[in-house]
């Protein structure tokens, strides 16, 4: 490294719906603007997919990957603890690691960026007097939220599920209460002080960096760059907000294992990917419901399946990929895969979500709505059918439906209650065979357009990435 290359530390919380945005932005960075990229990757050594993934792009480009080794926190969790909180604490406990790597390092970075769970390294930046961003890797709405909730803390008694009137985050469009983010569901659970005291400590940084762009959500990133009432809870008075998405993984198809052989032999646009990300579970009834109505929507299909769960619908999360053990798959109806030969393939615990997105045969997916996988499908043009689980994917799953017009959803939230399979059913053949599926797949396209021209040379999220890499510099 020349001593006149700009050196980022970034720092990743466990889950592969953290690392993948953490090693996409890392990627973009060292690729195209020289920069040196040092990820401190918070590991939990429970995720074989996390493992795996951490292995095959270390050591790439300007990129070195230092693992955070996992610290114990049993004794201060219980079974109720949400993941949320769960994942607080897990870097809470990392932060003398973490302090002890960054002072070891020979050239201090000039900027330190962290994602959405590693907010409370704020005193080590403030130590070091290092530069300090977030990387909110998911839309600018729920970034207002995270940061406008301290306000709505002080000012809304009671639970947030009781209130009669949707909440209004000044300059965004409203938020209903059913689509409140999960942290805020329970006031006197501590993923709630903990949500809150988030959102403060991203206030009290040098500057946002976020996986959308400004195309997609315009509204809500002037709100984020305008509005006094929203920008009064920022420490920075210049608080800068770089949209710089969608940035993605991309994939080359080096070989052609059993799904994409399986895809190069089906129609085009005529198979449903079914997954609901790194650690979403349905539960034993809903699992049921969801293969017979796959079964009877008679459309081609490949379903990522994981065990059900009768607990929290993230159940699996800093677990993902399990042990990959083909299981026995019995909570399937009996007889389900025999009847279904013809139509579908499963694929245990993990799939190469990203190589199967891409593939042409593919013409919707039916997804819990996570940030990642929203992006993967937006990118690739394919609409899709949403199926939100917990954190914040409902506000996802509302934006995507109701203001881009980019997918559809069963009439009946799957998080108030078991989706039957005649509604699968039906919602599947809409997308797959209607012609208002076949419109949702054409703005899917149009939204894809969008992304790419956003992310070309001069496109707004280019431009953006473009002047944070400035700011570092001039700092
Ligand atoms: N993923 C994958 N294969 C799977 C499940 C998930 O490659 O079987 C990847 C997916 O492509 C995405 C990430 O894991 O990049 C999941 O992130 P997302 O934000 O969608 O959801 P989360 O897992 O955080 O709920």
């Amino acid at each position: 490294m020349d001593s006149s290359q700009l050196h980022v530390a970034i720092v990743s919380s466990p889950g592969m719906g953290h690392l993948v945005p953490i090693l996409v932005l890392g990627n973009q960075l060292a690729s195209y603007h020289n920069i040196k990229i040092t990820i401190l990757a918070i590991t939990t050594n429970s995720s074989s997919a996390e493992t795996e993934f951490l292995k095959k792009s270390n050591g790439k480009k300007s990129i070195e990957i230092i693992p955070i080794p996992s610290v114990d926190i049993s004794h201060l969790i219980d079974s109720s603890t949400k993941i949320f909180t769960r994942l607080r604490i897990l870097v809470r406990e990392a932060l003398p690691g973490i302090r002890s790597v960054i002072a070891s390092m020979t050239h201090r970075p000039d900027a330190l960026i962290v994602d959405i769970f590693c907010t409370q390294t704020l005193p080590i930046a403030e130590e070091f007097n290092i530069p300090k961003y977030v990387y909110h890797p998911t839309t600018a709405w729920t970034l207002a939220l995270a940061i406008y909730s301290q306000v709505f803390d002080k000012e809304i008694e009671g639970e947030y599920v009781d209130l009669k009137e949707p909440l209004k985050i000044p300059g965004c469009k409203a938020l209903r209460v059913d689509d409140v983010a999960d942290p805020l569901l329970v006031r006197s659970d501590q993923q709630y002080e903990e949500y809150i005291k988030l959102g403060m400590e991203y206030a009290s940084f040098d500057g946002i960096l976020i996986n959308t762009w400004e195309d997609l959500e315009a509204e809500t990133i002037k709100a984020l760059r305008n509005n006094d009432k929203l920008r009064s809870v920022l420490k920075v008075p210049d608080f800068p907000i770089y949209p710089i998405g969608p940035l993605r993984r991309t994939v080359e198809i080096t070989e052609r294992d059993e799904v994409i052989q399986w895809l190069d032999k089906q129609n085009h646009e005529s198979v449903l990917f079914v997954s609901f990300g790194s650690g979403g579970t349905l539960s034993s009834q809903q699992m049921i419901e969801l293969a017979w109505g796959l079964e009877l929507s008679q459309q081609k299909f490949v379903w990522v399946v994981r065990p059900p769960s009768d607990g929290d619908a993230d159940s699996a999360y800093l677990n993902s990929g399990g042990n990959n053990i083909r299981g026995t798959l019995e909570y399937l109806p009996e007889g389900f895969l025999t009847r279904t030969k013809d139509i579908c393939l499963i694929v245990p615990m993990w799939a190469k979500q990203v190589e199967i997105l891409a593939h042409s045969s593919v013409g919707g997916f039916m997804s819990h709505c996570g940030w990642n996988s929203t992006i993967e499908s937006l990118t690739n043009g394919v609409p899709m059918i949403v199926w939100p689980l917990h954190a914040e994917q409902k506000m996802n799953a509302t934006m995507l439906t109701e203001e881009l017009g980019v997918a559809i959803r069963p009439a009946i939230l799957p998080t108030k209650k078991i989706v039957k399979r005649d509604e699968i059913q039906g919602t599947v053949r809409m997308l797959m065979q209607t012609r208002e599926g076949k419109d949702i797949r054409e703005k899917a396209k149009k939204l894809k357009m969008s992304a790419e021209n956003a992310l070309s040379e001069g496109g707004s999220s280019y431009n953006s990435i473009c002047e944070f890499v400035k700011d570092i510099r001039t700092r």
